[in-house]
């Protein structure tokens, strides 16, 4: 197997937009691959192929592709002439290292120029296998499926077909700035929106020095993991415990988180116009806390005029972690942390804050500064994979 054939998914391909995604995902999938030597993709008639100098390479290269946003599937594969006597003789030379009782052959063109349709190619190929190795047709439930691309120039030869992440390929959805907090929900939310296409910049707010370094260590943690998904990274680390105190002094104990939380989306939005971001990304779920009710929610919305994306709203804890260890974040969320949300939260959070409440309690504050001076004290951390 000297190289995989790779496919994607055809329905995100309409119209104009299928060579910036295509070409996209080969960057995409050279990026993943780059510490590996000898791998290049390139496309190719409605799939992408990959050559892979060095076999021994490919359980690395799988590893790597099953990360890569936008694929639909892929195989690894042996490129065969398009000389229907070799195809055959190679066909059968290669099915006979597996261990099978029923095959069958499916074979796929490209396109119409080869003198044969796809019928004519199973038939022809098949009856050579069982001539040559006994074994059955069984077009229903195979052992083995054996599959052909046929290329203008070439075929592809594979027997399996694995899995791809599926979603689009990151960059071709835009940039946006993750409220990254070291827990399990929002890496979750920050590695669905990957999923949409979308790059990724991180924000993560520390109280550290009221409270100790763990969340920011669980943020770069993860922040550096999500990187796989996406090649390059940036992590803001933002210091939340003065701008804290500022609150706990001249704002109303029940509605300090909301506060807390339009601060920090409005120090999101200026990281978002330095970055050239469009949106927010949080890992907010309907009901979760006491912030998260529709009320909360609807005030906390209200301090930003960009929009601020919610990919878990609907989903439930159990979801999320699943899809947290999924990912491979979960071992880290779960570390025992300090959170900047636990220092200062008063005994009984507001459930259902109001929007005029939450201005006139704002308006003892000196908002703008507050934002400046987390935009200014803000860290920048940059990671690459691999
Ligand atoms: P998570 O599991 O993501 O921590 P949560 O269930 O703890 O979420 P909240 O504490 O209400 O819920 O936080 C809601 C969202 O606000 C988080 O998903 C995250 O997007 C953002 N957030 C909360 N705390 C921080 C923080 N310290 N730094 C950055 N973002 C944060
Ligand atoms: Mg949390």
């Amino acid at each position: 197997m000297n190289c995989a054939v790779i496919h994607y998914h055809e329905i995100a391909l309409k119209g104009q937009n299928r060579p910036f995604f295509v070409g996209r995902l080969v960057e995409n999938i050279q990026a993943a691959t780059a510490d590996i030597p000898g791998v290049e993709a390139e496309k190719l008639w409605g799939r992408l192929l990959l050559k892979i100098g060095d076999e021994d390479c490919w359980p690395a290269v799988e590893e790597r592709l099953k990360n890569v946003f936008g694929i639909a599937n892929f195989s690894p594969a042996q490129r065969v002439g398009l000389d229907m006597d070799r195809m055959k003789e190679l066909v059968a030379a290669e099915a006979v290292k597996h261990d099978f009782d029923s095959f069958r052959i499916s074979a796929r063109r490209a396109h119409k120029n080869y003198p044969l349709t796809s019928q004519q190619i199973n038939a022809e190929i098949g009856a050579h296998v069982v001539k040559l190795t006994g074994k059955r047709v069984d077009l229903g439930n195979p052992e083995l499926n054996i599959h052909l691309e046929i290329m203008p120039n070439e075929a592809f030869l594979y027997f399996r077909n694995i899995e791809g992440a599926g979603g689009l390929p990151v960059g071709v959805g835009g940039k946006l700035v993750s409220l990254l907090s070291g827990g399990i929900d929002s890496p979750v939310a920050s590695c669905r929106m990957m999923r949409r296409g979308c790059r990724i910049v991180f924000v993560h707010y520390h109280s550290f020095p009221y409270l100790n370094k763990k969340s920011q260590e669980k943020a770069q943690e993860i922040a550096l993991h999500l990187t796989r998904y996406q090649y390059q990274s940036i992590l803001y680390l933002v210091p939340f415990g003065d701008i804290q105190k500022e609150v706990v002094v001249l704002a109303p104990a029940p509605l300090r988180v909301v506060i807390y939380r339009r601060l920090m989306l409005r120090i999101a939005v200026e990281i978002a116009k330095k970055q050239d971001a469009r949106a927010l990304v949080t890992g907010e779920s309907l009901g979760q806390v006491a912030s998260q009710t529709l009320e909360n929610l609807s005030v906390i919305d209200q301090a930003v005029d960009i929009p601020v994306l919610r990919p878990l709203i609907g989903m439930d804890k159990d979801e999320i972690s699943r899809q947290a260890m999924d990912i491979g974040t979960y071992e880290t969320s779960i570390i025992p942390d300090q959170d900047c949300c636990q220092l200062f939260i008063p005994r009984k959070p507001a459930t259902r804050s109001k929007l005029e409440e939450v201005l006139e309690a704002e308006g003892a504050l000196d908002v703008p500064r507050l934002v400046e001076q987390g935009v200014t004290q803000a860290e920048e951390r940059s990671y690459t994979f691999p």
